[in-house]
């Protein structure tokens, strides 16, 4: 059963600062109605009916000031986000009056909230687990309309449903062992053994089809880091132009970005490209391009992907040579560019010195880019139409418990082989189910849940 913890309330403004026509001052906690109702004048809040929203005026009770003309929606535990009391008031805006909303109401009761903290405190009541809660974040970051899909089926319980199930495949299999070591009499140590091992196996199944969806579920999360290289005037531009065209550049809302930073996001098929080091492209000086070997180097340690771009109205040089050489383990695709001027270069002749991808454009024309971008869908999204109900690892923290888990469970099929004791390969088990309960966040460690919540915006 799940205890509700009592918090103290909380306030924050919910919406960006900034202009806009209204924004959002929202407070969760006990006495969330109580602290409302002391700047609120309208309707008694402590009277309505639960989610009802009400008409009134923020006025500062010690000099009865009126600060706006706002509405108040009142939401009493426990269906609401935190499962605590809410009220969000809603006013017109303007930083100066939503700040002095807030102001109002941390001068009444309420606590500025840290950021996520009603996220976490949604965790905390048992609403939502660490992958929900993980989702929400992903969701206010999302860049494409994918990485919201993404993130909303997560945030509906896809992964955690996942990780639950297993967790309970696990707990069955450790409690029969319990009896088993409890009552030794009725000897049923192999049928056990056996079992555990097979348990460990299917399990061991499950968590591999999930980090299969990791590499995917990265790129749709934080996009995919895509390197432009090739020789000096064979198009690097033209194509980064293509890319970035107004329809296709994603503005993100990292403080500083502007178009000449190292990187840029572009949507290609409803995924996140980030570009590395446009800087470099976008230089065309003889200099640049100059160093511009060593730079392409870096930027291809980092990628994801590499575009090689050639120029095939030329033949093959020993500049080609050696991209084509050392970037030859990476996901690449290799771009024929200037198909326009004829071929010197042919598709056969690249195809016959590698499995990547050769795709023939012409960027100066607008020539077949969409097939490279088709080509670059099919390299990374596998199940593209319907990958958006997929259920995805999305990161890093989610895919490492899940390798651990792993581990763990190799540990039990080996411990079984091997005939060790039952009540020694228990504890691998154990492991294992702990490892994913840390993902859901039901085995997680107070630090790491800090943690992962300070990374939140405020508000939310
Ligand atoms: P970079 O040095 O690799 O960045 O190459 P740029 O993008 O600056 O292009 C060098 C020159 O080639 C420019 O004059 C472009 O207009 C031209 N160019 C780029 N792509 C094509 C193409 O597909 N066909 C033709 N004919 N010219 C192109
Ligand atoms: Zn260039």
């Amino acid at each position: 059963a799940q205890v509700l913890t009592q918090f103290d309330t909380i306030a924050a403004i919910s919406t960006p600062l900034g202009e806009g026509g209204i924004s959002i001052v929202r407070l969760s906690g006990q006495d969330a109605v109580k602290i409302a109702n002391k700047v609120f004048k309208g309707a008694n809040l402590a009277k309505v009916a639960s989610h009802t929203i009400h008409y009134g005026h923020v006025i500062d009770p010690e000099t009865n000031k009126v600060i706006d003309e706002c509405m108040a929606t009142v939401m009493l535990a426990p269906k609401t986000f935190t499962r605590e009391n809410i009220v969000e008031i809603s006013c017109h805006g303007g930083i100066v009056v939503t700040n002095d909303i807030l102001q109002l109401l941390l001068a009444n009761g309420a606590r500025m909230a840290d950021p996520g903290e009603f996220t976490k405190r949604a965790f905390m009541n048992g609403r939502i687990d660490l992958t929900q809660a993980e989702s929400v974040m992903d969701m206010v970051r999302a860049k494409t309309d994918r990485a919201r899909q993404v993130a909303m089926n997560q945030l509906e319980g896809g992964l955690m449903t996942k990780i639950k199930a297993m967790r309970q495949d696990l707990l069955d299999t450790m409690a029969q062992e319990e009896v088993n070591i409890d009552y030794p009499e009725y000897d049923m140590d192999d049928m056990t053994g056996q079992e555990m091992k097979q348990k460990a196996i299917s399990v061991s199944k499950k968590i591999d089809e999930l980090l299969n969806t990791a590499q995917e579920g990265k790129i749709i999360r934080s996009g995919l880091a895509t390197a432009i290289v090739g020789k000096p005037n064979v198009g690097k531009s033209s194509l980064l132009n293509y890319l970035t065209q107004d329809d296709k550049a994603i503005v993100t809302d990292v403080a500083g970005t502007t178009r000449d930073t190292l990187e840029e996001y572009v949507s290609v098929k409803g995924a996140a490209l980030k570009l590395i080091d446009t800087a470099g492209i976008h230089e065309t000086s003889d200099k640049v391009e100059k160093i511009g070997v060593e730079r392409s180097k870096k930027a291809v340690d980092q990628a994801d992907l590499v575009l090689l771009l050639l120029d095939s109205s030329r033949e093959l040089e020993q500049e080609d040579r050696d991209l084509l050489e050392f970037t030859k383990n990476k996901k690449r695709i290799i771009v024929l560019n200037k198909n326009d001027l004829g071929q010197k270069i042919s598709p056969e002749t690249i195809k016959k010195m590698t499995d990547s991808p050769v795709v023939v454009t012409s960027v100066l024309q607008k020539e077949n880019l969409d097939q490279l971008e088709n080509a670059i869908e099919k390299l990374f999204f596998k199940g593209i139409e319907n990958s958006a109900d997929q259920v995805l690892v999305t990161n890093q923290r989610q895919a490492s418990l899940l390798v651990k888990a792993r581990q763990a469970l190799a540990e039990v099929i080996k411990g079984v082989d091997d005939d060790m004791p039952l009540d020694l390969v228990q504890i691998d088990l154990t492991n294992a189910w702990n490892d994913l309960g840390e993902i859901t966040g039901e085995s997680a460690p107070d630090e790491l849940i800090t943690q992962l919540f300070s990374q939140f915006c405020l508000g939310k």
